[in-house]
Order: C-alpha cells, then sequence, then structure tokens
C-alpha cells in the first residue's frame, strides 16, 4: 500500500532541515499549539494515582459516558455509552468502522468524496472495497452535489466516508447542503455513513456568516446507519496522545468492540480522566485556538490571492488551504527541473526554495492540481513562506 503522502512531506522536511536548510513548512496536520495545561495535569495525576492498567477495550466508562453526552447535546446524535469506543486517534476508528461495513469478495463499493484526506482510500481498499472517487468542482468550493450523488450510487455501494469539514480543502459544507446529501443517502438503506468530524470544532463563521456544522447521526433516518468518527487530536491540539473515538448503533458497535479487543485494545488508561476534563472543561482554550486560525485562513488566503496563476478556494475551516498550481505546469525551475505535476512542484520548491507542501495527488484524481498548506504555523511563517513561493514562481520559465 502507498506511503502516507503527509507522513511522506513531513520526513523530507525533516530531512532538509537536517542538511541545515532553512525550511518554512506547511506540511503537517497539526495545531502548532500545546496541549491545554488543564488537561495535562488531570493525565499526569492519573498517572500518578496508579491509572497504569489495563482498561476495558472500549474504554473507560466514565470518558464513554463524557464523550456519549458530547455526542447527544452539542450535536444531536442521540447516544448511550455502551455506542462508544475511545480509540487510538480518529485514524484507527476509521479503519475499524471501515472493517465493520466491508465485506471482502463482495465487490462493495464505498463512496469518497474528494479531494479527500489522504488514508481514507487505502483504508477503504484494505477493507476490501472498491473507493468509488466523487470529485468536487473547485468552482463549487470543493463540495459535491447532491446529482453528484446520486449518480455515483450503485446496487454495490455499502458506505460513504463523509467529512466536514474537509482536510484537505479547508472547507465545511453548509447545513443546508448536508441535509440535501442526507436526503439522497436516507433513500438508499444499505449504505452506512462513516462521518469523520475531526475538524467540528473549527469552523469560522467570521469568514462565511451562519456557517456551522451538522452531523448526519443527528438526522432521526440516519441515526441507525452512521457511525460518528471524531477525536481530541485536532481542537484540543493533542495529536501526540492518540486519542480517537466512534460512536456506531449498537450493534455495530458490539463488533467493533471486538475488533479492538483483537487489535490494540484500550487508549492508555491514565489518559481517559483527561477526556473528561477536555470535553467538560476546556472550551475557552478550543475557543481561543479556533478564533487565531480564524485570523491565520484570512491571512493565507490573502497571501496566496497575491501569487499569479494560483487559484484559491477561501478556506472557512480546518487549517487548510488547496490552491491548483496547475498554471506552472510545463515550465522549468530554476535548477533546471521540470514542473508537470503537483508532485514535481512540491519536490522542486522544498529543494530550491525550502518550502514545504503536500502534493495534491494523493487527496484524489481531481487533485492532481492542487498542493495542500496548513496554516497551523505563526503569521510569520505564512508571510515568509509565501513571499518565498512568490520569489520562486516568479523564476519558473
Ligand atoms: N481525519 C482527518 C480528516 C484528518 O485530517 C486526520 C489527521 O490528519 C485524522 C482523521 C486523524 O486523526 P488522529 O490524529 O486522531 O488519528
Amino acid at each position: 500500500m502507498s506511503e502516507s503522502a503527509t507522513l511522506a512531506v513531513g520526513a523530507k522536511a525533516a530531512a532538509a532541515r537536517a542538511r541545515g536548510h532553512d525550511v518554512i513548512a506547511f506540511a503537517t496536520g497539526e495545531p502548532d499549539f500545546d496541549t491545554p495545561d488543564n488537561i495535562k495535569r488531570v493525565a499526569i495525576h492519573a498517572l500518578e494515582k496508579g491509572m497504569t492498567k489495563y482498561a476495558p477495550t472500549p474504554g473507560d466508562k466514565s470518558a464513554r459516558l463524557a464523550i456519549a453526552h458530547k455526542l447527544t447535546q452539542e450535536n444531536g446524535i442521540e447516544t448511550s455509552f455502551e455506542q462508544v469506543t475511545v480509540t487510538a486517534g480518529a485514524k484507527h476508528a476509521i479503519y475499524m468502522a471501515l472493517q465493520a461495513i466491508v465485506e471482502p469478495g463482495r465487490m462493495d463499493e464505498v463512496l469518497l468524496p474528494t479531494p479527500a484526506w489522504v488514508s481514507y482510500k487505502p483504508l477503504i481498499e484494505l477493507a476490501g472495497a472498491k473507493c468509488v472517487e466523487i470529485a468536487g468542482a473547485r468552482e463549487n468550493g470543493f463540495r459535491i452535489t447532491s446529482a453528484q450523488l446520486a449518480a455515483a450510487i450503485t446496487p454495490k455501494t455499502v458506505g460513504i466516508v463523509w467529512n466536514s469539514p474537509s482536510n484537505p480543502c479547508g472547507i465545511a459544507y453548509p447545513a443546508s447542503e448536508v441535509r440535501a446529501l442526507c436526503d439522497v443517502l436516507i433513500k438508499h438503506e444499505r449504505i452506512t455513513i462513516i462521518s469523520d468530524e475531526i475538524y467540528e470544532k473549527l469552523i469560522y463563521p467570521e469568514i462565511s456568516p451562519g456557517l456551522a456544522h451538522l452531523s448526519p447521526g443527528s438526522l432521526a433516518a440516519l441515526a441507525s446507519r452512521t457511525i460518528t468518527v471524531n477525536g481530541l487530536s485536532k481542537s484540543y491540539a493533542m495529536t501526540g496522545w492518540r486519542v480517537g473515538y466512534l460512536a456506531a448503533p449498537l450493534a455495530m458497535a458490539k463488533e467493533i468492540i471486538k475488533l479492538q479487543g483483537q487489535m490494540t485494545n484500550s487508549i492508555p488508561s491514565f489518559f481517559y480522566p483527561a477526556i473528561v476534563e477536555a470535553l467538560s472543561n476546556s472550551a475557552a482554550s478550543v475557543e481561543a485556538m479556533r478564533i487565531t486560525f480564524a485570523a491565520r485562513a484570512q491571512l493565507m488566503h490573502r497571501e496566496l490571492s497575491s501569487v499569479p496563476k494560483f487559484h484559491t478556494v477561501a478556506p472557512n475551516a480546518a487549517f487548510y488551504a488547496f490552491p491548483d498550481v496547475s498554471g506552472y505546469f510545463g515550465t522549468v525551475s530554476p535548477a533546471g527541473v521540470t514542473i508537470n505535476s503537483a508532485q514535481s512542484f512540491a519536490d522542486a520548491l522544498l529543494n530550491e526554495a525550502h518550502v514545504a507542501v503536500v502534493p495534491g495527488e494523493d487527496f484524489g484524481a481531481c487533485a492532481r492540481g492542487n498542493i495542500r498548506l496548513s496554516f497551523a504555523c505563526s503569521d510569520e511563517n505564512i508571510i515568509n513562506g509565501i513571499g518565498r513561493i512568490r520569489t520562486w514562481v516568479a523564476q519558473l520559465k
């Protein structure tokens, strides 16, 4: 299977730094903030108290209750704690959700609106299904339409991986569009919705007035066939902790818990009180980070708009911009490299201008002309990094 493109760029940037280059990195999909202190303190206290033994496979009951409460109150997804499994990151939750719905050898198909996060397609294929991409047009802010969704469904479709707000697009679907897409899915009872809501709290109505998150699992007609995935990595600046979770219909949840029991068992037991602390006592920290990301989204878009031949959809969620740079395909770089793909653009940019971005190829067939830039970094990085890009593209012949 293919290596994660985002992790590969991170490694290349680290190697360039090790060679002594001053690299400006827009590659990593993680907040540059530290985990809020109150969350860290609760984990340290739990460790000191001796919470060092195995915990139940799906997690400690208090953490599962806190997650069920969050989903019920904040997302309108009626959830009992038995439906919740705490996982080693949202990534493992998505892996298990796909394993639960796909039957290998049955020629199952799973729909994937693209551009989409690099791991979805390999995970769909690993589960034994065909990944059917539905391309969101740049002109439509990368969002797919109901007509596109309806046209992609076949008798073999068993699921859809849904991700709003989106990595890599940096956009959230308006609630009205999510509802319209769900209306299509409601008519197809075989389809399970895996809704990855990891960027749910990073939405910027200051950029798109009225923008709000809608969870497909909150719609009564879909509740019994939606697996909602979320986690603490992005909103709480906890990527390295590896804390994700999913909530599934009860019968499916029981199967997923069996799978996790054979794979990883529980996450570290002293993290469970920290999950409760994050979900019940950290809203102000999350909001402070959200406000900073919203300002950076605007700065990033302003800077990218000043690069000739870049076409960028204004980000209004998550922490990514995803410009189309194909206007430079067919040119030659100052070091003599022919730029004929997003990959060659990104490689030459890193080698020659020491700016790390993720090439679009692995985000979907429709993303071959794009690069992803994370704005989970300082304003200074954004201004200097895009400045370097502007200078470098001016030399492409
Ligand atoms: N889902 C999306 C859309 C992501 O962008 C990422 C991380 O980049 C993940 C899931 C993985 O999250 P975690 O770190 O909790 O495994």
